[in-house]
């Protein structure tokens, strides 16, 4: 026993570790998942109450439902106040979508700008918990920019490993901002990823990637926020994009733990929408059901991955919670995002994904025009400005594009411009 209230569990052979095991996947190579002893009750109105309290780990987003995220220690805890994010309602979109309405939970109003800030907080206080020196991960970019944030806040060394010439600026930008040690591997995704893990175990260095159980519990607050927002009403449908499948993974368990503790009667249905470039989840689910990894391509780079690392806890959660994947090309994630972005929410590629899949989901009659549908979007529109900037001036196909107009340096000449429709 390890005195904390919680075992670490194989998602392929159920084999039990000590909740303080140093180690992210069972022997046989499965992954782990956090089983927490229930020894305490939990209800709404504890969370709710937290809403008026001033205390840092109250104000958390997060620890807000420490009870059910990780019952850790106050000492140990690396917070900055992460989740809070709002939900907003936009006809624009709806009207886009197909929907009477939808609630788009923007996850990119994170203190990094994504909500790898969620699984951050929990991954780096057991960095601390554990007393690590170093933390590392392989990162498309948000990963690595939150890394690179909180551990500076932590006190510790971060080293990431992005792919070679496919992270954009933003997000490449924050990793070097914040002080990460910052290895541009020659390869993708997949590989960087392959090589990180090996370094972590050999060199001791506490790996903070998704297959990080505790990345997981940290991120399942996402649907915790987002069933408080709606004053505890369970949606019909929740959406979000998927690549590495820690998200789904996350909501769907937390979903599943909220409804055994009594506080939720019934369980949303989730969406899991891939780029069509990037898609074994996809292929599998419609398929045989056995992963097979892909060489990714897609504009949309936070999901721009071909060999999944959550596959198989991902499924298991979308079996459990009525689930369905889809698929969507570029041209419909950025058409998407223009929308999205038009309506003065805005958000990156990946994010995007969310919107263009409800919509098709919408078209295909799987999900009904009254239902009651709540997105996540997933990155900030900051993340990747270069996207924008190449949509709007034509260097990608689109619709929706707003591109600048050169002018001379007088009025009239100006006042010509804009007297002329866009
Ligand atoms: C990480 C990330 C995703 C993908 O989430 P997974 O847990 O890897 O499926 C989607 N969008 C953004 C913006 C991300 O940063
Ligand atoms: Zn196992």
């Amino acid at each position: 026993m390890s005195g904390l209230p919680w075992e670490l569990v194989c998602a392929e052979c159920s084999s039990v570790y000590a909740g303080d095991a140093f180690r992210y996947r069972c022997d046989c190579g499965g992954t782990l998942d956090v089983q927490h002893a229930v020894t305490t009750s939990v209800s709404d109105e504890l969370f709710d109450d937290r809403l008026r309290s001033k205390a840092p780990l109250d104000r958390s987003g997060v620890w807000r439902f420490r009870e059910l995220v990780l019952p850790l220690s106050e000492r140990y805890v690396c917070t900055r106040g992460e989740g809070n994010t709002p939900l907003y309602w936009s006809d624009r979109v709806a009207r886009y979508v197909g929907l009477n309405q939808l609630g788009l939970k923007h996850e990119g109003e994170n203190p990094t700008g994504s909500f790898k800030d969620r699984g951050m907080t929990t991954g780096m206080s057991m960095a601390r918990y554990f007393g690590a020196e170093k933390v590392a991960v392989a990162s498309t970019g948000n990963t690595s920019a939150s890394a690179a944030a909180y551990a500076a806040m932590a006190g510790l060394e971060s080293i990431v490993f992005i792919p070679d010439g496919q992270i954009a600026y933003g997000k490449l930008g924050q990793a070097l901002a914040y002080g990460a040690r910052t290895v541009q591997i020659a390869g993708d995704f997949d590989d960087a990823m392959r090589l990180v893990e090996r370094m972590c175990n050999e060199d001791g260095i506490y790996l903070l990637n998704s297959v990080n159980p505790f990345r997981i519990e940290g991120q399942k607050a996402i649907g915790f926020e987002l069933l408080q927002d709606l004053d505890w009403t369970v949606p019909d449908w929740i959406v979000l994009p998927g690549g590495n499948l820690g998200n789904n993974t996350a909501l769907t368990k937390g979903m599943l733990e909220l409804k055994a503790r009594g506080i939720i009667s019934k369980l949303p249905r989730v969406a899991v929408i891939q780029a069509s470039g990037a898609n074994p989840l996809h292929r599998a689910w419609h398929g045989d059901g056995v992963l097979r990894p892909v060489k990714a391509d897609t504009i949309a780079t936070a999901i721009k991955i071909g060999a999944p690392v959550s596959f198989t806890k991902s499924v298991r959660g979308l079996r459990a919670l009525g689930g369905v994947v889809e698929q969507v090309t570029d041209t419909e994630i950025l058409e998407a995002k223009a929308v999205v972005d038009a309506a003065g929410i805005g958000a990156e590629p990946a994010s995007c994904a969310t919107v263009a899949g409800v919509r098709k989901l919408v078209a295909a009659g799987t999900i009904p025009p009254d239902a009651l549908v709540c997105g996540v979007l997933t990155g900030h529109v900051l993340k990747d400005p270069g996207v924008v900037v190449d949509y709007h001036t034509g260097k990608h196909p689109g619709t929706r594009a707003n591109p600048p107009v050169r002018v001379a340096a007088n009025l009239d000449a100006i006042r010509t411009v804009l007297s002329k429709h866009p």
